[in-house]
């Protein structure tokens, strides 16, 4: 079972606020727009729970990049409770540890022991998953549950919501309707767009570049199941074996105020990726000489304005619509599947579709603004100028707790945990 971050009395107190007109939730016709980890994640959770749901999603098929993704026990918990959670394990590594290490000599200066200490500790294991895993998994669990639930080359134009209901315009002049309108639908959402007018993203200056490199092209002893994260001037670079350990995935972000192209699959020149993490250890140009020169791919980190409301009476928002996140915490897309969850029992428990979303949203609002916040304040962190401002700043000890200050707040768990085990 899972419990919401302010606890019960929040469904009393905001259901008071909000007996307007309310529209019982059981057997609700749910329209789901985008078919990423969070619209697919909310899909399962929601016709488990007995609602009638169509997702629909632009592209001709499902698929994700070839990238790699990191998904912490706040997640796994809510996979599980979706029943995917053993397929997924099975396809994914299970990481030992963290290691922050320094760029040029590979000294050690923080670690943070994954494996079975994280899942003793948050009661769900820590995974390193490749993306196209756990959208297959999604997928199939979906089509399990509702054979005809997904539809896929409906790429949304606008909505009308009235008193009865929310009307779906695709590009290609079909309609859909129903009672409840999710706009899962990524960092440039029409969702978000018409609910909030649209608002220009601000570039960060920083570029992530990706690629993603086949095992039997890397020594046999190369890097252990663990997350090393190789932190140097303006630049850190992450490294992680997805894919039952198949597939070795690296992402790499600069500070590169030139490049300001946004999204996973835009291509760059893999000379420019080396000259980028020349001056790294030789491990790092051991696996940036073994990537594929033509599949080196960057991606513009853009952040967006945060939002005061995600929902009307009928809309809401999930996942990266919501709230776009840096990855400088690996949480953006645990974040969508938290919101998954939360938005599942949040219509389960309340009285009335717009006490729900309400209470969805405020469940929801300040945590992922804080995940937010923090990583981007993160990008700071990972980018200090010299060996001892990082070996100090991992040094660096609450004097309440005598916990690694740093660390500490590296971790979103030990922070907070908006899903947990009841
Ligand atoms: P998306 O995955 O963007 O899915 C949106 C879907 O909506 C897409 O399928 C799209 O085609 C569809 N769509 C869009 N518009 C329409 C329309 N008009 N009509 C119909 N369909 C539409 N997060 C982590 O948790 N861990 C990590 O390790 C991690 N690493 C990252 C590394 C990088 C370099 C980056 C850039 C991000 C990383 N993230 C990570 C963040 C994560 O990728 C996102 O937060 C996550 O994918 C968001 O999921 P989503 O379902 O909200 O949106």
């Amino acid at each position: 079972d899972l419990a919401l971050e302010n606890g019960p009395q929040t469904f009393s107190q905001t259901e008071q606020k909000f007996t307007k007109d309310p529209i019982m939730t059981e057997r609700c016709k749910i329209m789901i727009v985008g078919g990423g980890i969070g619209g697919l994640t909310a899909a399962g959770l929601l016709l488990l729970a007995g609602h009638e749901v169509e997702l629909f999603e632009q592209a001709p098929e499902l698929g994700e990049v070839g990238a790699g993704i990191q998904v912490s026990a706040n997640a796994t918990h809510v996979l599980r409770q979706l029943g995917v959670l053993d397929r997924l394990a099975a396809v994914s590594v299970r990481p030992l540890r963290t290691e922050f290490r320094l760029h040029d000599t590979a000294e050690v200066v923080g670690q943070i022991l994954l494996g079975d200490t994280h899942e003793d500790r948050f009661g769900a294991p820590y995974l390193h998953v490749y993306r196209p895993d756990i959208l297959r998994v999604l997928e199939e669990r979906v089509r399990e549950l509702s054979p005809s639930a997904i539809h896929l080359n409906k790429a949304l134009e606008r909505y009308e919501e009235d008193d009865q209901g929310v009307t779906l315009r695709f590009a290609d002049g079909t309609t859909a309707r129903g009672d409840l309108l999710i706009g899962a639908d990524g960092i440039k959402s029409v969702v978000r767009s018409q609910m909030h007018g649209f608002e220009p993203a601000n570039f960060t200056g920083n570029v992530a570049w990706r690629g993603m490199i086949p095992a039997d092209r890397l020594p046999a002893d190369f890097q252990p199941p663990i997350f090393v994260n190789w932190m140097g001037p303006d630049k850190h670079m992450v490294v992680y074996w997805v894919n039952g350990g198949r597939l070795l995935n690296f992402v790499g972000c600069v500070e590169k105020p030139e490049w300001t192209q946004e999204g996973w699959a835009i291509k760059a020149p893999w000379d420019d990726l080396k000259t980028d993490f020349a001056s790294f250890h030789r491990d790092v140009q051991t696996m940036i000489d073994a990537a594929d020169k033509d599949n080196c791919f960057c991606w513009a980190l853009n952040n967006r304005p945060r939002l005061k409301y995600w929902s009307t009476d009928r809309v809401t928002l999930l996942g990266d619509s919501a709230h776009p996140t840096l990855p400088y915490m690996a949480q953006g897309a645990v974040m969508a599947i938290e919101d998954a969850a939360v938005l599942m029992r949040a219509l389960d428990e309340c009285n009335g579709l717009g006490a729900a979303l309400k209470t969805y949203e405020q469940a929801r609002i300040d945590r992922t603004a804080r995940i937010v916040d923090e990583s981007t304040e993160h990008a700071r962190l990972f980018h200090f100028q010299t060996h001892a401002e990082f070996r100090e700043a991992f040094a660096r000890k609450d004097p309440a707790t005598d916990r690694g200050l740093w660390l500490y707040n590296y971790n979103p768990l030990t922070v907070s945990l908006a899903v947990a085990p009841a």
